[in-house]
């Protein structure tokens, strides 16, 4: 060890949950950089509550993988951040510790799931943190916020020690203010770990170029259609033009899977997060069961209680998606509807190196704005395919639109982060 940070930030957006007020940081490559970790990473001896709760006062005994890289390399933790209840949201207003604001405009949501840690980069409160993507969330909040943020390729990024949401979409990322430091995280956290069993030993050790000369860069129509706020698809199409000015291409192409894009992700993240979220019965971890109860009672009354709204609901509808007589009709044509986006992306990345859009169809939401759940749903539209492809995507400031920030998405093909974080630091 070679010293202690003492950290005492001005949480006035409340990004953080817990913070570590003496903080431990070592010599490496962030020696004594202070790094902010979304609250669903588990951290040996400091609260991972998951935004939720149920786990309120959980201390994990063991770090996770990604945890234990950034304290190798030097870096202090500095605290936990917050974020939509089990990452179930878009404007971390489902937390059971209240929303986080943006720090751009507080008036507004800073995106979720992981709005506190675009909001503690944002505000300057870290230059660096990790995030979490199963649907969009660490690419919104970026977006929303004015930082970079970046989605690994599935299996690219370990799990372990990631309390489970959707297994089958998410992904651990890094988020800051510039593509220079999201890659410089990506090198220390994407390591190979056998714990994580979807892992593939690509191990990310990357200097970011600026070299686009000859790059074909796919522009999908469904990314600029219907929906999409027409000013957000022209800041973003003259982002595109900049690249082109660098020497890359533009040639039109296709996903005419995302017509089923967010039908097969509700129905697999909630399916996925039913099952997972089964464990938190109150026996293991959290607040304790009444044990004067009968089991059942004991059950309901604890997860009725402690879980939010938005919480049940997904376990609601999860569970019946997945139900004898239901799982063919919903989960079975999820899948297939998946299988399909995916081919989709395959053909298209015959064709072209990487594919650009915008990340959001708005700009950030004001707080309270967003009260039915379907409307939130939609706004993940364009960052929900990437998750379901496993493919990598980034997003980067690429302008503003009535002052509030707007992002470009690039996304690539599987295992080539290295080629989406160079177009946008090309751009940048
Ligand atoms: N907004 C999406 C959801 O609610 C994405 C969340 C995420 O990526 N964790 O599921």
């Amino acid at each position: 060890m070679t010293g202690i940070l003492d950290y005492s930030p001005d949480d006035r957006y409340n990004a953080f949950i817990t913070t570590c007020r003496e903080a431990p940081y070592g010599d490496g490559v962030l020696g004594g950089v202070a790094v902010a970790i979304k609250d669903n990473i588990s951290t040996a001896g400091i609260q991972t509550t998951c935004g939720s709760r149920i786990l309120e006062g959980y201390i994990p005994p063991y770090d996770a993988y990604v945890v234990e890289l950034i304290r190798k390399a030097g870096a202090a933790i500095v605290g936990k951040t917050n974020m939509d209840e089990f990452g179930m949201g878009s404007t971390t207003e489902t937390s059971a510790f209240g929303p986080t604001k943006n720090p751009v405009d507080p008036t507004r949501v800073p995106g979720g799931s992981s709005g506190g840690s675009a909001a503690a980069v944002a505000a300057g409160l870290v230059p660096m943190a990790l995030g979490t993507d199963t649907g969009g969330s660490i690419r919104c909040p970026a977006a929303f916020c004015g930082i970079v943020g970046l989605k690994p390729t599935y299996g690219r990024v370990s799990r372990y020690g990631l309390i489970a949401y959707a297994n089958s979409l998410e992904q651990i990322g890094p988020m800051a203010r510039t593509v220079e430091d999201v890659s410089r995280l990506m090198s220390v956290i994407a390591r190979y770990d056998p714990r994580d069993s979807t892992m593939l030993d690509r191990p990310y050790d990357h200097k970011p170029s600026a070299d686009v000369k000859g790059l074909r860069i796919g522009i999908p129509k469904e990314y600029f259609g219907e929906g999409v706020d027409p000013r957000i698809a022209d800041t973003v199409r003259d982002a595109i033009g900049v690249l082109e000015g660098l020497g890359a291409e533009t040639v039109p192409v296709s996903i005419p899977g995302m017509q089923h894009a967010l039908a097969a992700y509700y129905v697999i993240c909630t399916s996925e997060a039913s099952s997972n979220l089964a464990r938190f019965d109150g026996v293991r971890y959290g607040p304790a069961v009444d044990t004067r109860k009968t089991w059942h009672e004991a059950y309901q009354d604890l997860r009725g209680k402690l879980f939010g709204a938005e919480v049940r609901r997904r376990i609601m509808l999860g569970t019946f998606a997945l139900s004898a007589g239901y799982a063919g009709r919903y989960y079975a044509k999820a899948q297939i509807a998946r299988r399909n986006i995916r081919d989709d992306f395959e053909r298209a990345f015959r064709e072209v190196d990487v594919i650009a859009g915008p990340t959001m169809p708005t700009v950030a939401f004001r707080l309270g704005e967003k009260t039915d759940p379907l409307s939130m749903y939609l706004s993940d539209i364009l960052t929900v395919p990437a998750n379901l492809a496993g493919i990598p995507a980034i997003s980067v400031p690429c302008g503003k639109v009535d002052g509030l920030p707007v992002g470009l998405q690039i996304m690539g093909r599987q295992f080539e982060d290295e080629r989406v974080v160079d177009t946008a630091y090309a751009y940048e």
